[in-house]
């Protein structure tokens, strides 16, 4: 293939102990995956789960300085678990669904709140709120075939060194199973594309200067900076 203009490069996440990289095909993202982060966005906790998604070359890596984004004054933090899928379909059993399941990593769904919430009110696309440049900071994957699948696990993030968030894996409304099942009823996926699970409690505004570090017990950690 041949093309008028140059090619993007793909983008992709280093995988640990491996000189391969992972070629990321498409971003979702699960919003409303925990309880206590439901509660203090002050959102109905009987609505389940739904998803919403970010461009592939939005991803930044561990120790990227991150500019502080345009058009907001409230730019936060949402740390969660990345499930990189080698494989898909449409209308997966939820029983069969991990065997799509590459790997895990950490990573941080970076919101523009004060866009997400005014188009929240007007009944308007989250993009503005959540689809930005440099928007999805992943660490390195971890192979399911090292690790396993963690079902628990504790998930944190610290800013300049004070604990923000922190929850547990076993706190998720939909498991990895459950997410993916559901999310191949909406799109087909495919070898890839990764999932962005959802953020526990204490999600915060970041300024000029934060240092971020995150993690997640048994899959690995993640450190970025805003500059
Ligand atoms: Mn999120």
């Amino acid at each position: 293939m041949s093309y008028v203009i140059p090619a993007h490069t793909m983008p992709s996440l280093p995988v640990a102990g491996e000189s391969k990289s992972f070629p990321v095909r498409r971003i979702w993202c699960v919003g409303r995956n925990y309880l206590e982060h439901i509660r203090e966005m002050g959102n109905d906790e009987r609505q389940p789960p739904f998803f919403f998604a970010k461009h592939a070359d939005m991803i930044v890596g561990e120790g990227a300085e991150i500019p502080y984004p345009s058009l907001t004054k409230d730019f936060q933090h949402e740390v969660e678990m990345v499930v990189a899928l080698k494989s898909g379909g449409a209308n997966i059993d939820p029983k069969n669904a991990l065997d799509h399941v590459y790997g895990y990593g950490v990573g941080i769904d970076l919101t523009r709140r004060d866009l997400q919430m005014a188009s929240r009110k007007k009944e308007q696309p989250w993009e503005i709120g959540k689809s930005f440049d440099f928007s999805a900071p992943c660490g390195a994957l971890r192979p399911a075939s090292e690790i396993g699948h963690p079902a628990k696990g504790k998930i944190w993030l610290n800013v300049n060194g004070v604990e923000k968030q922190k929850g547990d894996l076993t706190e998720l409304i939909w498991n990895v199973s459950e997410i993916i099942a559901k999310l191949s009823l909406q799109v087909t996926l495919g070898a890839g594309d990764i999932i962005l699970t959802g953020t526990p409690a204490g999600v915060a505004a970041l300024k000029p200067g934060d240092r971020i570090e995150c993690g997640i017990d048994g899959i690995g950690t993640l450190k970025v900076s805003i500059k």
